[in-house]
């Protein structure tokens, strides 16, 4: 594992859905709980509600709407915010997310949660996992408009945070936001090799995977 050069980071920029939490709970959001009570709802096998449904997202993949509670809620006819709230006990911290906050706040670097998450969303999750008071700065992509895929985002991020890009890390998990922060000239990048704690390792190709958080740590 290729150790990280501490001392030329001044800024983290975290991903939080499946790099400081679980993706378990967004897994069986999206891909079970959603469809099915959509299905029921609507009258429809699952496997109806499923053919409507996976083209219909994969549509929206990457735009700032696949991240949208409200236009899902308009797009579906479903209550997504309250759906959300009721499975919200699924919802946890990666292993070693707090311990890795902790290590970098002793050591005097800026921790940013930089996510594509709704602020519904967001308020919902930092309701359970209790990560506001390591963090510096929160930043969901809703406030400016633009998804992080977009390089409109790292820009609206400069002027808001005034981070040097050269001396920042940032952690996603999808590799697609990890080539945008690249494009904009992030300095160092990892992924992670498992965002979903039930789910399959990922191939995270050209990008240094991150197993345990706490491994990049080792040499703070
Ligand atoms: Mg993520």
């Amino acid at each position: 594992m290729q150790q990280l050069p501490w001392q030329t980071i001044d800024t983290v920029l975290l991903d939080m859905d499946g790099t400081l939490l679980d993706l378990h709970f967004d897994n069986v959001f999206w891909l079970d709980y959603m469809p099915q009570y959509y299905a029921d709802k609507n009258n429809l096998s699952r496997a109806q509600a499923d053919a409507y449904l996976q083209p219909l997202l994969a549509s929206y993949t990457g735009t700032i709407q696949w991240y949208c509670v409200e236009f899902w809620s308009q797009k579906l006819d479903l209550p997504i915010k309250q759906m959300k709230q009721e499975m919200s006990h699924l919802i946890d911290l990666r292993a070693n997310s707090a311990a890795f906050l902790h290590a970098l706040r002793a050591a005097g670097k800026q921790c940013v949660l930089v996510t594509n998450a709704h602020r519904d969303s967001l308020h919902i999750k930092l309701e359970k996992v209790h990560l506001a008071p390591l963090l510096d700065v929160i930043v969901s992509s809703h406030d400016y408009g633009y998804p992080k895929e977009d390089q409109r985002f790292w820009h609206s991020l400069s002027e808001q945070i005034g981070y040097q890009p050269e001396r920042s890390l940032f952690i996603d998990d999808s590799l697609p936001v990890l080539r945008s922060a690249q494009g904009y000239g992030i300095g160092h990048l990892r992924a992670v090799l498992q965002p979903d704690s039930q789910g399959p390792e990922k191939n995270c190709e050209e990008f240094i995977a991150s197993t345990d958080l706490l491994n990049l740590v080792s040499n703070l």
